[in-house]
């Protein structure tokens, strides 16, 4: 049994919806189908999820919504009209965003939650009415009926334990159940919202709660590419990665997939297989447990990266000798609530590297002021713009010379790499580089180990 969920992009219109059914209809054992709100059609269409973070805008500051509300009624009305669903339905969607204003309560911190939640939960209904007019025993379910429940975070839930034997009572449905993805409730009945993207969470919660055989994510690409379409033409397609390769990739950039979505289906082992909605004859991607070389497994999969960091360096004489020496500069960026990422050290220097978007000016003044009052260095330099390259595969442990090549391909380039950092894992390595490099640099890796 197979759980599917459908992203933004193959729910935005009529004819993606009829390849969604087909989809859905091609393999009996889809059974659970997560959909998210219709997202864009092409590059200058909007998000209904953005329509509505304006909708609720403008009901807060009190606006005319009349406009805001009809582009948003439209996305549902164009589809339901291509696909004969009755005009009832759309009524209905109407007083279901009239209420939302009814109800405006700005000092419920759950308000913005329920008007994002909106998008995908009247998606799933037109979706649920579009399957069963078209020959399938299916129907919409609600989160709270399905048993998600979720941690009272607003915008940030997170998937509450106790939901899985819930969602485990409906592994034998009779119908085929479409399920809004990206929101859960909380305990005391509020709906709240996963982060954006969030609707690939929901699918992995539903295949660990069911114990389904598998996960497929459907999306607009072929599955995970070795390296970012964005920097090298038409890169390699990865067959098959580890949950913990995935995890990788994405924390350096990838977006194919919510990191936080591999957690749930991580831990019941399910494996994850993200595919195309417009090319669905394509195998994609199979993420899963264990690296296993016989199965067209990389030994490195893909070089990832992003922009955006900065480092601090702080040096001192002896500073191997001084104790506590690193739990007081850390203890700095506790106090200012500031999270770094790689710390790779020298004899006497140690570099921390943080993302840039924590600093303000004033951050940066008081965090760089701090250190010098906690451990008064000979040395402080903080360089901003710089990117943070990742080589990522469970196999490069087991072939030598991974780092040697990958340094020797950027120096050819004459890119200077300002730190590397490899895990003791040796899942991937870590090179940080200057900002400007960093296509150049993503390109001679790649090219290094694939073509
Ligand atoms: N619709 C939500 C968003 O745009 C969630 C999702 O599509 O996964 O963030």
């Amino acid at each position: 049994m197979k759980v599917i969920k459908f992203g933004g992009s193959s729910v935005a219109s009529a004819t993606q919806l009829k390849k969604v059914l087909a989809i859905v209809k091609s393999d009996v054992t889809r059974r659970f189908v997560v959909v998210s709100a219709p997202g864009k059609r092409n590059n200058e269409d909007q998000k209904v999820t953005d329509l509505l973070i304006a909708y609720y805008e403008a009901v807060k500051v009190k606006t005319d919504t009349t406009e805001i509300t009809q582009a948003i009624l439209r996305r549902y009305g164009v589809m339901a009209e291509e696909l004969g669903i009755s005009e009832e339905l759309c009524q209905q969607f109407q007083a279901e965003l009239a209420e939302l204003k009814n109800n405006f309560d700005e000092s419920n911190p759950y308000m913005l939650d329920a008007f994002l939640a909106t998008g995908e939960n009247l998606n799933a209904q037109l979706i649920a009415n579009f399957f069963k007019n078209s020959g399938l025993d299916a129907r919409y379910i609600n989160p709270k009926e399905l048993g998600i429940q979720v941690s009272a975070q607003p915008h940030n839930a997170r998937i509450l334990e106790k939901s899985y034997e819930k969602i485990y009572q409906w592994r034998d449905s009779n119908d085929i159940l479409v399920i809004p993805g990206f929101f859960g409730f909380t305990e005391e009945g509020q709906i709240c919202t996963f982060s954006r993207g969030g609707s690939d969470i929901t699918g992995s919660i539903v295949a660990a709660g069911l114990k389904a055989d598998c996960y497929e994510n459907f999306t607009d690409v072929d599955g995970i590419f070795a390296a970012n379409p964005k920097y090298i033409h038409d890169p390699e397609l990865i067959d098959v990665l580890t949950y913990r390769e995935m995890r990788e990739l994405s924390y350096a950039g990838f977006k194919v997939f919510h990191d936080e979505a591999l957690m749930p289906s991580y831990h019941a082992k399910i494996p994850v297989v993200i595919k195309n909605t417009n090319n669905p004859n394509c195998t994609g991607t199979i993420i899963t447990e264990s690296y296993n070389k016989a199965k067209h497994h990389n030994e490195v999969v893909g070089v990832a990266s992003d922009g955006g960091f900065c480092s601090i360096t702080i040096a001192k004489y002896l500073l191997n000798r001084e104790i506590g020496i690193v739990r007081k500069i850390l203890q700095v960026f506790e106090d200012l609530d500031i999270s770094f990422e790689h710390m790779p050290s020298g004899i006497d220097d140690i570099s921390i590297v943080l993302r840039e978007e924590q600093l303000t000016p004033e951050i940066e003044k008081a965090l760089l002021e701090n250190i010098e009052n906690a451990i008064s260095p000979d040395l402080m330099e903080i360089e901003h713009d710089l990117s943070v390259l990742a080589l990522v595969g469970e196999g490069m442990r087991d072939r030598p010379g991974t780092t040697a090549e990958s340094a020797a391909a950027l120096a050819r380039k004459n890119i200077s790499l300002r730190m590397i950092s490899q895990g003791a894992d040796e899942r991937s390595i870590i090179f940080v580089i200057r900002g400007d490099q960093e296509r150049q640099a993503v390109r001679s890796i790649y090219y290094t180990f694939f073509d």
